[in-house]
């Protein structure tokens, strides 16, 4: 089978998790919506479990369910988008601990599954999810009394440390949550680098446990290898692709790999991308279509199987700013048509 193969090295993760713990005094928890950022929520899970990881987090209360699963009992759970219509079930069957978002998730959560475990979201200037400060005036008494498991709040420009923002939101946060006896957690990825002001009892890393940016010290820990299924040599004139998109300028050696836009390798990186064979460098020629593209390896003495558009040469990080976006988008694009392997991360 000739698929491409995504491989995510787990020790390093590990080792980005453990590195980020350790710029704090708090617990650090794991951000593993998006199925892990697209690399495999189970398994990162897992493997930062065994690390020392007990508190996850999710976007969805079905990504909850199945992170219940690979887990197993012990571990907390949150959803990152609280307790919505019809969550009931699968946020008790699962053990799972919703993060209310507003005054009619507390209501709902209130009125459903008034035993059940829940956090709630304060509002201090995204204006994306939580409580804003007057909601929470008027509902604190009501929300205290149910022993909240955690308050949170997200940073809108963590990931730019000199921004003002960073320090009126944390104002607000302290405003808002001191003297409540509340369990809390503030920071991202880039929060944590923010330094301990904005740590609290617990931190959410999610992209730094691939070592990507913000957390630009960290360790790649994705490779994404793709098969060459066919190899052809043009001549000069000859086109390549969609809309004729590249033109030979002469005797060229083209490569066919068997990944394209529907596989999160963005039409955007038309013509732009480079892919590498070990040590060398490759240009993508021609138009990304959705199953496929064309690399020159003319200069190659041999075409290897796979060529790497993620790896030792070129971070997700890197990729990203070639297709003008964010390591965050290329990672969770990564299609469900690669073979994901695992390296690592045994107990
Ligand atoms: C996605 C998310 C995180 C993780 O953010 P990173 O920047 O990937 O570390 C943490 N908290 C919330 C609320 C999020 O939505």
């Amino acid at each position: 089978m000739a698929s491409g193969i995504l491989t995510l090295d787990l020790d390093a993760v590990t080792r980005n998790w453990t590195a980020l713990s350790r710029m704090g005094d708090c617990e650090t928890g794991a951000v593993v919506k998006a199925d892990g950022y697209g690399t495999g929520a189970a398994q990162v899970a897992r493997a930062l479990a065994r690390a020392g990881a007990r508190s996850f987090f999710v976007a969805l209360a079905h990504e909850g369910a199945a992170l219940r699963r690979a887990l197993g009992a012990g571990p907390s759970i949150h959803v990152l988008s609280g307790h919505m219509a019809g969550d009931a079930d699968a946020l008790r069957d699962h053990d799972l601990i919703p993060m209310l978002t507003g005054p009619d998730q507390v209501a709902r959560h209130f009125e459903a599954l008034p035993d059940h475990a829940f956090g709630v979201q304060l509002d201090t200037g995204m204006n994306r999810l939580g409580l804003k400060e007057a909601e929470w005036q008027a509902l604190s008494d009501k929300v205290l009394a149910g022993k909240p498991a955690l308050a949170l709040m997200h940073l809108a420009c963590a990931d730019e440390p000199d921004h003002p923002m960073n320090a009126r939101q944390l104002a607000v946060f302290h405003r808002m949550t001191d003297g409540l006896g509340l369990r809390r957690t503030a920071a991202a990825t880039g929060g944590i680098l923010l330094g301990k002001d904005y740590h609290f009892d617990l931190t959410r890393p999610g992209i730094g446990l691939y070592g990507a940016a913000p957390f630009v010290a960290g360790e790649p820990a994705v490779r994404l290898s793709l098969p060459v299924i066919q190899v052809r040599d043009v001549t000069e004139g000859e086109t390549v692709g969609y809309s004729c998109g590249w033109i030979a300028p002469g005797s060229h050696r083209i490569a066919t790999l068997a990944a394209g836009y529907a596989d999160g390798i963005f039409r955007s990186l038309s013509g732009k991308a480079t892919l590498w064979a070990g040590d060398t460098p490759c240009p993508l020629v021609g138009r990304v279509s959705m199953d496929l593209i064309t690399v020159d390896v003319t200069h190659l003495p041999q075409v290897p199987d796979r060529l790497d558009l993620i790896g030792p040469h070129q971070t997700a990080d890197d990729l990203a700013a070639v297709a003008g976006t964010i390591g965050y988008e290329i990672l969770t694009a990564l299609g469900p048509r690669y073979e994901r392997r695992y390296s690592g991360g045994a107990a």
